[in-house]
Formats: structure tokens, C-alpha cells, sequence
């Protein structure tokens, strides 16, 4: 996958979940790759990272293989995935703080500007609330600032 021109943040969208346990947090990623493998056909799981409430960021599809998670539009975008679902609750804060300075080190690393740092729901082709309202702000504010963090 070159170049790399986008990066996109995504929620679960499951149920809400709270648990800052390690292996609780491997099961509910499991669940997700199974669920793109089986259910969807794919190779692997469609994000590249994940992040769980406990603010570990987990590796999904290698980053050298294009991604599963905006529909016609993951070509050269990285999928970035917080479990939870933010409709319901809000991203803890050390997910918030781990989104930040990944995203922050992922825009340095490949060279992608703040205004290419998209949610789900702002491509065209996307009919999803993904990522929540309260991550949704979150990334509004943000961008509006200028910078994450
Ligand atoms: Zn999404």
C-alpha cells in the first residue's frame, strides 16, 4: 500500500465496553477479525491499528497491505479503530491520549497533513455514524485547533 495519503478513525460501533483488561480487549479484537474474515470474506482484519480503552495500540492488517474500512476509498488510508462504541460513551482518556500521539507519529511517519485525517463518516461514500458522536467531536475539535493532541 503506497502512498499513504489518509489515515481514517473508526469505533466498533458494538456494545459499549469499558474493560481496560488486556485479554478482554484481545477477545473483542478477535471477535472483529473473525467477524471480516468469516463473515466478510476478507484476509484479515480491515483496520491497520487498534486501540483499546487501556490506551494499547494493537497492530491489525500490516500496514504494507491496503486496508479494509471505507468502502471504495482504502486505497493508500490507514484504518485507525478505538474500541468502544461512542455513541453510547465516550473514548477513556488514555485511548485518547494514545490516539493522539499515534496519530500524531503516523502524520510525521507518512508525511500525510492534519486535513487528511478523516472519520468514517466524512467520506462520501459512507452511510455510518462510525466513529460516535463523542469521538466525532473529538476529531472536530482537533482539526479545528489545527493539531491533535
Ligand atoms: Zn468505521
Amino acid at each position: 500500500m503506497t502512498p499513504i495519503n489518509f489515515i481514517t478513525v473508526h469505533h466498533d460501533g458494538m456494545s459499549a465496553f469499558y474493560d481496560m483488561d488486556e485479554r478482554n480487549s484481545v477477545n473483542r479484537i478477535e471477535s472483529i477479525r473473525r467477524f471480516h474474515r468469516d463473515n466478510r470474506g476478507w484476509g484479515d482484519i480491515g483496520y491497520h491499528y487498534i486501540i483499546d480503552r487501556a490506551g494499547r495500540i494493537w497492530e491489525g492488517r500490516p500496514i504494507g497491505f491496503q486496508g479494509a474500512h471505507v468502502g471504495n476509498h482504502n486505497e493508500g488510508n490507514i484504518g485507525v479503530l478505538l474500541l468502544g462504541n461512542f455513541d453510547q460513551q465516550s473514548p477513556s482518556t488514555r485511548q485518547l491520549e494514545s490516539l493522539n500521539s499515534y496519530l500524531n507519529s503516523l502524520m510525521r511517519t507518512h508525511r500525510v497533513p492534519i486535513n487528511r485525517i478523516a472519520t468514517h463518516r466524512e467520506w462520501e461514500t459512507a452511510s455510518t455514524a462510525c466513529p460516535g458522536a463523542t469521538l466525532q467531536t473529538h476529531m472536530d475539535n482537533a482539526r479545528r485547533r489545527g493539531w491533535i493532541g
